[in-house]
């Protein structure tokens, strides 16, 4: 029953300074204009999230919480930073991939990874490690939900075979990736029914 969604606070690697919670949390994360900020704008109703007119530039994980009917909070999100943004400098991806590596390990609260990819784009070898690192992540507690954004820009014929192919590639099984689109809000409904399950559990 989720009511409102605030703005906590942007952070860097310096964990010390992470809100501190036991409320589980879902994040988000994908190549640099994948479409991520676009969906938490749909997912949330309200654009919470600044949609990039130069891409890459996010390099702080954003946290927002959720709040209920009684203005109890009820569960967070964070927004990670986009990966993969070809002009910035490889020392610049390293770092950012350090980051992530550490709030996957540290982030004790964590129930969902949502990681996004571009139903549009061939299955990227650079999403293929990144889902292949979060599912090895040791004694990890989270899940990892695979959603295939702007399918808006696909035609029936497109969108089945793209989605088999990240299917196959990802090696997913029946029903994922959840196919989205922020311009339609297709699959919105669905991506809120794993949230859910995912704070539930
Ligand atoms: P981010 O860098 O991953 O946060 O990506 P953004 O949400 O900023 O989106 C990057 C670009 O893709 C912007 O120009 C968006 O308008 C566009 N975009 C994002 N989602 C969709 C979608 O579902 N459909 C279409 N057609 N365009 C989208």
């Amino acid at each position: 029953d989720i009511r409102k969604v605030e703005f906590v606070g942007s952070y860097d690697d310096k964990e010390e300074i992470w809100p501190r919670t036991n409320l589980p949390e879902i994040a988000f994360l994908g190549r640099s204009n994948v479409g991520k900020s676009s969906m938490l704008n749909t997912l949330f109703g309200e654009p919470v999230a600044k949609v990039s007119k130069t891409p890459g530039r996010t390099r702080k994980i954003n946290i927002f919480k959720a709040k209920n009917g009684n203005d109890k909070d009820v569960c967070y999100f964070a927004d990670l930073p986009g990966y993969g943004y070809a002009k910035m400098s490889k020392d610049k991806q390293r770092t950012i991939e350090k980051f992530l590596g550490m709030y996957l390990e540290r982030r004790s609260n964590l129930k969902l990874l949502i990681l996004l990819a571009d139903s549009r784009r061939e299955p990227l070898a650079s999403d293929a490690g990144v889902l292949e690192y979060a599912e090895d992540k040791e004694d990890r507690l989270y899940k990892i939900l695979l959603v295939a954004t702007k399918v808006d820009k696909l035609n029936t014929m497109e969108s089945v075979v793209n989605i088999k192919r990240l299917q196959e590639a990802f090696e997913l099984p029946p029903g994922l990736p959840v196919s989205f689109s922020a311009i339609t809000g297709q699959g919105k409904k669905e991506i809120w029914s794993y949230i859910r399950q995912a704070a539930a559990a």
